[in-house]
Formats: C-alpha cells, structure tokens, sequence
C-alpha cells in the first residue's frame, strides 16, 4: 500500500489527503529513505542546489498575546524582558551585511512599542544602507500597515498559521481568530509581499490528517517560504508537561512539504536543529530544505528570546555562527545562494542548478 503511493509519488502524481496520510506513517526505514530522496530529487530540479542565509535579528522579546505554546507569551512572568534601540537594530543588520547576508528577517513578539512610524523608518534605514532584502516577522497588524510597509521597502513577511485544524488553533491561541490569520496571508500576497508561513509538529491533539491538511494548506496558500519545526514543551506554559514533537515526523512533514509545494523556499528550521543539534539542520537539508536561518541577535539577548527551551545557537557569535552554517553546507556537498533566494515564484526564469 505505502510502496503503491510512493511510487505515485515519484510518477510526479498529485498526492490526496489520504496519500499524505499514509506516508506520514511511514515507519519502514527504507521506504521512509525513498521519501526523503525524492524530496531531495525535487528539490534540486525545482530550487537547485543552492542554500540561501536568512540573518535572524530578533529584537524584542515583549508580546501581547499569550499563545499556549510560547515562551514569549505576556503571562510568562518568569521571563526577562529586551527591547533593541533603533540604532541596535542598524548596527546589528550592519554586521549582517558585513558577513555576507543577503537578507535579513527582523523578528519579534507582538510589540507595539514599535509603532508603525517606527518600522517604517527602520525599513528605510535599512534600504538605504544597504542591498538586503527584508523579511518582517512581526505578528497580525492592521491592513495598511503591511501596505505602508511593503511601500517603505520590505520584501517578505513571515506569519505562521501552525496548524490548518480551527478547533486546535482556537486552543492554542486564546487571542488570535484562525479566520483572521487565514486572511491577513492573503492580504500580504495582495500586497505583494513573498509571503512565509508555517507549522508545528506535535502540538498537542494533533493527527496525521491535520498534518496532511497543513500541507495542502500550504498549497492552495501560494506560499513562498513554509517553515516546519517540532513543537517543543516549554514549561513555563499552560501546556508545560506535553510530549514534544519528534524529529522523524518534522522530517517526513518538511519531505512532503517539498514534494507537493515543489518550488517554494524551505528552512531547516532552529527547532528541529534544537532536538538534534549535530546534524538535524543537515538532515532537513536532504529531506527537501534549501534554506538556513543563522541567527545575528546579538548574544546577550538570545537566551531571552525563549520561545522554546533549550533553543541551539544561543552562546555562538553571529560570526562563529556564519562560519558553522559554511561549514555545514559544505559538508553536505551543497553550495551557499549567490543572490538573496528570491521565491522561485517571483522569478521569470528556473533557478540555477
Ligand atoms: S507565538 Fe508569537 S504571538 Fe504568540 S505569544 Fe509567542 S511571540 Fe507572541
């Protein structure tokens, strides 16, 4: 049964959701090998073999909401709270620049500290020092917020739904509306944006089918970049306590997640190389990623940015941490983006191979 939808797999046949189903249980270490070829075979016909650095500033830690999961949440009291100053933030994506980055991904918790006149004045700061594109990962705004800052020069925003099943997002999130997040990322393709999204793995009350729905989600979204990490038990959280997601799973999703999608941009993501730290961002790269996102915050604030424990990359100067990703992406015969990874969407002709 499973070898049968494999091989429609490789026929390059649509997979339904009870296809996704059935690979997802994949236990067989050979067959789950065959998944992650052919995610790697996609892969390469559709985005190369290049990998392409996103420098992650993440520069505030405050958020309003209080998402089950996250450490970051407002009613974590046992959190110590950062904010960077404006010229932090240009010193830091300075540094970025200087190292090699060819995009830069500004990251927080929902803060409204940063007002809309604040970030745009960051953007342009930013597009006018130097050639980088920008991602904002900022969380829900006002629609002509986005507009305004897609105006001022940003490139690319990052909103994770974290799963396609209402009833569990509702859950998982007390202040947020999945109707209303399902909407704002059409309103960031209206705009123009190379929209990211993405979920996690193992949240608790997560099925199989929910998993096959997320990646049909990512889909009919149009994504431009999906990012799937494990969920892992903070436990300074509601739900503190619970089983975390597994590296297997996150694996087999990211793999199906390439075959489906085929030509979006896929991190490894910091999660998965948190449960793994000595070669889970490798393997995600031969299981159908392309991307890396090697953090540049400077060191004395990344313990604080806790949205899960134990988090990899947190002692390492984003200078130790540009040459440890080269490494890396040698190790494993694969070559660092010469460009700043365009969505293969956005781009007239077929990456170069
Ligand atoms: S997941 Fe995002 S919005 Fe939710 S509490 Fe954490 S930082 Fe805030």
């Amino acid at each position: 049964m499973i070898g049968k939808i494999l091989s429609k797999a490789e026929q390059r046949s649509d997979l339904n959701k009870s296809d996704l189903v059935s690979l997802l249980s994949i236990e067989e270490p050979d067959q789950l090998q065959r998944l992650f070829d052919l995610a790697d075979l996609i892969r390469r016909e559709n985005v190369g073999d290049e990998i392409h650095l996103r420098g992650l500033v993440e520069f505030s830690n405050y958020c309003r909401k209080n998402c089950f999961y996250c450490g970051l949440r407002r009613s974590n009291c046992l959190l110590s709270r950062y904010r960077m100053e404006m010229d932090e933030i240009l010193d830091t994506v300075q540094l970025a620049e200087a190292l090699g980055y060819k995009t830069v991904v500004l990251q927080s918790g929902e803060d409204s500290y940063y007002t809309l006149e604040r970030m745009l004045w960051l953007v342009k700061q930013i597009k006018q020092r130097h050639k980088l594109a920008i991602t904002l990962s900022i969380g829900e705004l006002p629609r002509h917020y986005y507009e305004q800052l897609f105006e001022a020069g940003a490139d690319r925003y990052l909103l994770r739904f974290e799963t396609s099943n209402p009833e569990l997002y509702k859950r998982l999130h007390p202040d947020s509306r999945y109707e209303h997040r399902m909407a704002v990322l059409k309103w960031l393709k209206e705009i123009g944006y190379e929209v990211g999204s993405g979920v996690m793995i193992g949240l608790p009350g997560q099925t199989l089918e929910d998993l096959a729905d997320d990646i049909l989600a990512f889909k009919n979204l149009d994504l431009d970049m999906i990012g799937v990490g494990p969920y892992i038990a903070h436990p300074d959280t509601p739900i503190a306590g619970e089983q975390s997601g597994t590296v297997d799973m996150t694996l087999k999703v990211v793999a199906l997640t390439r075959i489906v999608t085929k030509d979006t941009n896929i991190p490894a993501t910091t999660a998965l190389a948190t449960l793994r730290p000595e070669d889970g961002r490798e393997m995600a790269l031969e299981a159908g990623a392309n991307v890396l996102m090697p953090n540049v915050t400077p060191v004395k604030y990344r313990a604080m940015y806790e949205l899960y424990p134990d988090k990899v990359c947190i002692d390492e100067g984003s200078n130790q941490c540009w040459h440890c990703t080269q490494r890396r992406i040698v190790s494993i015969g694969r070559q660092l983006g010469r460009g700043s990874g365009v969505s293969p969407h956005k781009t007239a002709s077929p990456p170069a191979s």
